[in-house]
């Protein structure tokens, strides 16, 4: 016999979380292929959350997760922290796009304040160095996460309000009825009026036999902590060199970085449980090369690795939205989007047919209808390393 209910969830990370806190008050299942130590990226984040985005919709999102997450962990600052951050440059060029950026930032309603290099060196005096720094911004609403706690906490809500999470229960078919879904496990078959995939990097293979194109691109995404054992700075913003893709954090007991400057490598997820893959040396280099870009450069030489799997869309906007009759999804959100991209999903679930906001136009899976996969990957590759959002805010 199958498992009724009304809501299936497929991916348990934070977003899918999210949504199933949600709408906890119907009868939701939430099926993950790992455990609750989270195997997927959500498990893997650093938990940078940068307020501006290139887009109006990711910054919107981005304050409205932020301030969600506020209200969520009562501001404990071991799961949200508003340390801030730092944008450091070093170039003529980096100055010309700190001032866009600056100029983004005023009209999206962002503070940011400009700082002078050893204004910037005072604040993050391990990372940022006057003598090379030729400008900084600083962004004092900024936020660093703790994305396991965080999904965590929204679990425990979720499961007070009745929602069940079966661990360990991969989805491995999906199937469109008239009036409903069915959802195939190992361990029996859920039937549910709707379902909302929740994978990120794996959607795509779940969502193919629907006829339906999801193209979260699975990147590979280096990234890499110093030694322990050095001096506790006090608490810090985290820092990014835009000019070298680079951003660091100090975690509580090490600094910590990571890049999207580095050659693309599309990852294989068929078979992967994890958003993670074994450290084989491709980004040994381009870390090292790096961390030369920090102050104090024996802080950031690499002692512990992750090569990661970022999810990536063709614009570098997350797919929220309604892909077939019952079937949803809320998918390429990173943490710093989430729990806004699962609010913005369940009003289109629950709410009037006609909800018209701009965030959902512009989230619509629909959008990429009329691409291939192959031109899909494209795009995100380009999207991943900023080239959609270096057009983007020329023009902005
Ligand atoms: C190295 C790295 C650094 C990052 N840094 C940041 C950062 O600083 N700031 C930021 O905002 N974002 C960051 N991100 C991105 C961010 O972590 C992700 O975008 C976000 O966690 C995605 O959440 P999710 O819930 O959509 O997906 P995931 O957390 O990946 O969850 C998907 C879940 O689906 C499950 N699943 C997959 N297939 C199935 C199936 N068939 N059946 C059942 N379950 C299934 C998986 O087990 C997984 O638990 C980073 C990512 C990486 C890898």
């Amino acid at each position: 016999m199958p498992t009724l209910c009304d809501t299936v969830v497929v991916g348990a990370g934070i977003v899918g979380t999210a949504v199933a806190r949600l709408l906890g008050r119907s009868s939701v299942h939430v099926l993950d292929a790992g455990g609750p130590d989270l195997a997927g990226a959500t498990g893997h984040s650093p938990g940078y959350i940068s307020e501006l985005g290139y887009h109006p919709v990711l910054t919107a999102l981005a304050t409205e997760t932020m301030s969600l997450c506020e209200r969520l962990t009562g501001a404990d600052p071991r799961v949200f922290d508003r340390v801030g951050s730092i944008e450091a440059v070093t170039t003529e060029c980096g100055v010309d796009a700190q001032q866009a950026r600056r100029a983004l930032a005023a009209k999206s309603g962002v503070t940011v304040h400009c700082l002078d290099p050893r204004e910037a060196e005072a604040l993050t005096p391990q990372c940022v160095d006057s003598r090379t720094a030729l400008a900084a911004l600083h962004f004092p609403d900024d936020a660093v996460t703790d994305a396991p706690q965080l999904t965590a906490m929204l679990r425990a809500q979720a499961e007070k309000a009745g929602v069940r999470f079966h661990w360990h229960t991969p989805a491995i078919r999906i199937t469109e009825r008239a009036d409903h879904v069915e959802i195939t496990t190992p361990s029996g078959t859920f039937a549910a009026a709707r379902l909302v995939l929740a994978t990120s990097v794996w959607a795509r293979a779940l969502a193919d036999p629907l006829g339906v194109l999801v193209p979260v691109v699975p990147i590979r995404h280096p990234f890499v902590y110093g030694p322990t054992g050095h001096a506790a700075p006090d608490r810090q913003p985290f820092v990014r060199f835009p000019e070298h893709s680079i951003y660091g954090r100090w975690h509580g007991d090490r600094w910590g970085f990571g890049t999207r400057a580095h050659a693309d490598h599309v990852a294989d997820m068929v078979g992967r449980e994890r958003a993670d893959l074994r450290w084989d040396g491709t980004f040994e280099e381009t870390m090292h090369q790096l961390s030369q870009h920090f102050k104090d450069r024996r802080l950031f030489a690499p002692t512990k690795r992750l090569d990661g799997v970022f999810p990536a869309t063709p614009d570098g906007l997350p797919m929220v939205g309604q892909l077939t009759d019952n079937v949803w999804v809320a998918v390429g959100a990173l943490v710093t989007h989430a729990l806004a991209s699962a609010r913005v999903l369940t009003e289109l679930m629950t709410g009037p047919a006609d909800v018209a906001d701009e965030a959902a136009q512009a989230l619509a899976p629909a959008r990429f209808a009329d691409l291939d996969a192959e031109a899909a990957t494209a795009l995100a590759i380009d999207a991943y390393h900023g080239r959609v959002a270096i057009a983007r805010s020329q023009h902005a």
